[in-house]
């Protein structure tokens, strides 16, 4: 009898809740091992039995036919005496150290979609049909290891047939932790206003279908929490829901049916289909046609729309049966977190929803839509929530410190450090309201209690009025602040796996910057653990703060007048829209320098110029300015520029924008297109980051910042870079935006230790 050996086998990474033990007990029987296989709260364990050239296959075979969603961060092994096991058993969870990779939500797979619709299966219609490879994770995971009595699943107990499942090892459902059927698990529920009980189940089902064919607006509570869901085609409710919940213009995202149904609507890529139907299965946005069969209002003056495919079998159950796309937007008001608890909903959207569709399978913690664009050929998150949070993001430095970075202000995510991995939090949103401070605490306790977190150090913005640095101060840690745009660049250098020295082109909306202006149009050369502002643009004054932001038409008269010497040359249309009592008001500001903050922001130079040459008079949501201005250009190609000057001969040189206003005021008197005007100002801001570039005498250039969601501003700049021989980066996996803050921080932390 040929020797036998035993090997001990530690694997990390995703592989908890994909199905990952029955796929070492089917490979382990199938070779005829012995032994066990077990989850603790650090990884999978094994131990088999066997002859050495079996057990050296068994270790090569696990890699390579591993189930498709895990993900092995690393495997290792070790060989033992055997101690004669008999068989091979899964046996119970063990506890450890908590460091096993909580897995995003899943949409459902097509094995199990397919069962929802067979007439014939037990779980025909059934909302909540899950198993191994889909469903509920994140959203409804209380603790390490993830076990069933660790879930929100825990009240319910298992059918008999859902019990068998559960514990063959050779069924699909083996140790589905959320495994649940028509007898056993959650069910749906139709409220009314006041929390009246109208329908259960499929007549629950069935009513909504026909309350959204009638254009009611419903509220559904869904995997992440509530939706706000209504006919996409109908242009009178659409109406009332922007009304209903204060948000007259930014985009809505629309639910299809199917991938066909998609694009019918939409033009579509490879890559965007593959997103579409992706376990992720976010909210893409996609060039929509020209033929309208939508309601104006969805998108308004936008030739993007943000669609999904539907990601639970409730959402395909209701859009199974109905030949229109729906919005859906998440529940709350504008500017608030989204709602989980379906009292609370009740509470919040009762203003807003006209019916209720509830269940009792209770959410843990708010997970939104995930926003995704393909940006050079390449995806980039713009909001990173479900599918994709936590999982965390790898780097290549690591810290034996615990580190916790609490992120910006306005699409505020929080993140910490456990050795070489960054779990970032899903997206939270703007800290302004109440309601958004309280679901930042509860996020922060969550992430914390998921991994056993305890900060030693703390990381914030430089910004003391943050509310985020607020409560880092609040901590009694060691606290290290980080300029904002220097977070932005090295939250683009993790996510590309890069090291100093580079150029970072950071450029966004606002961000406190080392003199106390606002920053927001910044080149920063970053070198190990520092980094020098080398250029900036020309400040300005933002008349009224906040008030500016909002009437971008105040920012343009601020910059004309500087172009001008006075406001009264301006000769412009878009004057003739500004009340002659707010015109004096911000042309008194101007003058006596009352209240105007001096930023040098990008992002707000967008909004000015968009203003100036008549488009967004009025915004209501941040960036409105520069999507605007990025999608006058449309189709247009030209390689047009206006002329700039950059001035100075010690850093920061100053870019100054006089000729490009200049330039646009003489092509807004010529009758020049908007599209032209815009695709222009659009061209020579990336002439600027070559110029910038060149003088920097860096070949590593970094694109970061929310002006970088930019399709047009960043696919230009990339392919101008690389014409010039540079090596441009931008984000992939993080968002360029303020989501990615709490991961710069995160680095600064880590290169403030070293
Ligand atoms: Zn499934
Ligand atoms: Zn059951
Ligand atoms: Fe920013």
């Amino acid at each position: 009898m040929k020797q036998l050996k035993r090997l001990e086998i530690i694997i990390k990474g995703a592989v908890q809740g994909v199905g990952f033990r029955p796929f070492i007990y089917r490979l382990a029987t199938e070779l005829n091992l012995k032994g066990w296989v077990n989850n603790s709260a650090s990884g999978v364990f094994i131990e088999v039995e066997g002859t050495p050239t079996i057990l050296e296959q068994f270790l090569a075979r696990i890699p390579q036919e591993k189930p498709p969603i895990s993900q092995i961060n690393s495997l290792e092994s070790s060989w033992l005496d055997p101690v004669d096991y008999t068989s091979f058993k899964i046996r119970h969870s063990s506890s450890g150290e908590k460091t096993a990779i909580v897995l995003p939500d899943l949409s459902t797979c097509s094995d199990c979609l397919q069962e929802v619709f067979a007439p014939n299966n037990r779980r025909y219609l059934y909302p909540f049909t899950n198993c191994t490879n889909c469903g509920p994770r994140y959203t409804i995971i209380e603790e390490l290891p993830y076990d069933r009595p660790h879930t929100t699943m825990k009240s319910f107990t298992m059918c008999e047939s859902c019990q068998a499942e559960y514990e063959n090892p050779l069924d699909r459902r083996f140790h589905a932790q959320p495994n649940a059927c028509p007898l056993c698990g959650p069910r749906l529920q139709l409220w009314d206003q006041k929390g009246e009980i109208l329908a259960q189940e499929n007549d629950a089902l069935n009513l909504s279908i026909n309350a959204l064919k009638e254009g009611k607006i419903l509220a559904l509570k869904g995997l992440g929490g509530f939706q706000l869901l209504v006919n996409g085609r109908n242009r009178e409710s659409v109406q009332q829901l922007r009304q209903r919940k204060h948000r007259p213009h930014k985009p809505f995202a629309l639910m299809y049916s199917s991938l066909e149904a998609i694009k019918q609507d939409c033009e579509i890529n490879e890559l965007e289909e593959q997103l579409l139907t992706s376990p992720q299965a976010p909210i893409v946005l996609l060039k929509r046609k020209n033929h309208l069969h939508l309601s104006p209002e969805i998108t308004p003056n936008n030739p993007y729309l943000g669609v999904m495919l539907p990601s639970t079998p409730l959402h395909h159950l209701l859009l199974h049966n109905l030949d229109f796309p729906i919005v859906a937007t998440s529940g709350n008001l504008a500017g608030e977190p989204i709602c989980i608890d379906e009292k609370e909903a009740l509470n919040r959207l009762k203003n807003i929803a006209d019916l209720f569709l509830v269940h009792n399978r209770p959410i843990l913690r708010p997970v939104d839509d995930s926003v995704v664009r393909v940006m050079a050929e390449r995806d980039m998150i713009i909001r990173r929530a479900r599918g994709y949070a936590p999982f965390p993001i790898t780097l290549n430095t690591h810290s034996l410190t615990n580190i916790l970075a609490v992120g910006g202000h306005l699409k505020n995510t929080i993140a910490i450090l456990k050795n070489n991995q960054v779990f970032i939090s899903q997206h939270i949103g703007d800290l302004s309201t109440a309601e958004a401070l309280k679901s930042f605490n509860q996020v922060m306790e969550s992430l914390k209690g998921l991994y056993d977190f305890e900060p030693e150090i703390i990381v914030c913005d430089a910004h003391p009025d943050y509310l985020s640095s607020q409560y880092a101060k609040g901590q009694n840690l060691p606290i290290i602040t980080v300029q904002h745009h220097y977070a932005h660049v090295l939250s683009c250098l993790a996510n590309n796996n890069l090291n100093a020295p580079v150029l970072g082109v950071a450029w966004d909306g606002t961000g406190y910057g080392q003199d106390q202006t606002i920053w927001g149009g910044e080149f920063l050369l970053v070198r190990d653990n520092n980094y020098e502002r080398i250029a900036h643009f020309r400040p300005f004054k933002l008349p009224g703060g906040d008030k500016a932001v909002k009437d971008p038409r105040r920012i343009a008269l601020s910059i004309l007048s500087e172009v001008l010497g006075d406001t009264n040359q301006i000769k412009l249309p878009f004057l003739e829209t500004i009340e002659s009592k707010e015109l004096n008001l911000v042309k008194q500001m101007l003058s006596r320098n009352l209240n105007t903050p001096i930023i040098s922001s990008v992002g707000r130079l967008f909004d000015g110029v968009a203003a100036m040459i008549g488009m967004c008079q009025n915004i209501t949501f941040e960036g409105q300015g520069a999507m605007a201005l990025e999608y006058a250009i449309d189709e247009l190609k030209t390689e047009k520029t206006y002329p700039y000057q950059i001035k100075g001969i010690n850093y920061p040189l100053i870019i100054d924008w006089q000729l490009i206003i200049e330039g646009i005021i003489e092509d807004n008197l010529q009758k020049i297109s908007k599209q032209e005007i815009a695709a222009k100002f659009h061209n020579t801001l990336v002439e600027i980051i070559i110029d910038i570039a060149q003088k920097s005498h860096k070949k590593n250039i970094i694109l970061t910042g929310g002006c970088f969601q930019n399709k047009y501003l960043t696919e230009r700049a990339i392919l101008r870079l690389r014409q010039e021989k540079f090596a441009p980066f931008w984000h992939h996996t993080v968002p360029p935006n303020d989501g990615g803050i709490a991961l710069g921080q995160i680095m600064a932390g880590i290169l403030q230790k070293k």
